[in-house]
């Protein structure tokens, strides 16, 4: 840990500077000191280590990963938020870099020299695009690990395994050459202004690509066989070429359903049509 320098009170830093949340920007604040260092300590020891944050705010989370160590980049989109930020920069001097724009546009990995673990309290939409994004990168990815905080619902799709409620697309992408867990759930009343459902944070550090499996085809299956998930796989899966002889070459029962598939079965199925 680093020397942490006295800083105003987050409510006074919003007050002053006029951040009434933005509901257009999916803006919920987190005040709460020991919860946010609760999750800046989710991606481990942070002392020394670059971190990306998407979508800082009022600086809330900014200022628990500061008091952890790290160097922070700060993208947000909010213009209002960037004085707030820059006087939190001041504090921190050297430590805190402050982009002000749409994450969604910006080339991240250029903004950095070694791999940042990617930290962040977004509005669950952008969160899930970026997520998805962050996953299909090149392998091993341009980022060491992902700390995001998502509603329960997409945390739980994120991190289900075959035969949960919850298993589709998103699980087998977030899970095939990664490991995906939910770090902690996160109460609605944690927030300003609390928004209507639950959140969790999701951690997710990458792990090899099995051999011989590509992105690409993993995706077409997945898609097929989620896109009719309560069909058996010889239906939702006839236009996907090789996938026949995959099932019978990896002994998946092709009367079997989608969510049913593990995936581990999946990778297998992959890595035949390959
Ligand atoms: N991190 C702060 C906290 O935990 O209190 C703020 C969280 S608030 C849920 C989400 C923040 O993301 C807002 O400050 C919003 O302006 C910003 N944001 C929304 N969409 C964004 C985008 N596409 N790129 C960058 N920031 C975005």
């Amino acid at each position: 840990m680093s020397d942490t320098p006295a800083l105003p009170p987050l409510r006074e830093v919003i007050a002053r500077h006029g951040l009434t949340a933005s509901k257009a920007l999916g803006q919920n604040f987190l005040f709460d000191g020991q919860l946010l260092a609760r999750i800046a300590a989710v991606p481990g020891d942070l002392t020394g280590a670059e971190v990306l944050e998407v979508g800082p705010g009022p600086g809330g989370l900014t200022r628990a990963l500061l008091a952890a160590g790290a160097r922070v980049t700060a993208i947000e989109r909010d213009r209002r938020c960037i004085p707030a930020l820059a006087e939190l920069g001041d504090a921190y001097p050297g430590k805190l870099r402050v982009i002000e724009g749409d994450a969604l546009e910006i080339d991240a990995p250029a903004l950095f020299d070694g791999a940042p673990h990617i930290v962040s309290n977004l509005p669950y939409n952008v969160g899930t695009a970026l997520l998805v994004g962050w996953l299909s990168a090149e392998w091993m990815p341009w980022w060491r690990s992902l700390t995001l905080m998502f509603q329960r619902e997409v945390a739980d799709r994120i991190v289900a395994a075959a035969d949960d409620d919850a298993y589709g697309r998103l699980a087998v992408l977030a899970q095939w050459r990664s490991a995906a867990r939910i770090a902690m759930p996160v109460h609605r009343s944690a927030f300003t202004p609390p928004p209507k459902v639950m959140s969790a944070v999701v951690h997710i550090t990458p792990t090899t690509t099995p051999d011989g499996v590509r992105l690409a085809t993993l995706e077409r299956l997945t898609g097929a066989a989620f896109g009719q998930r309560r069909k058996m796989l010889r239906q939702s899966l006839k236009g996907v070429a090789g996938a026949a002889e995959a099932m019978e070459a990896c002994g998946i029962d092709p009367t079997r359903r989608a969510e049913t598939v593990s995936v581990a079965e999946f990778i297998a199925l992959a890595r035949a049509m390959a």
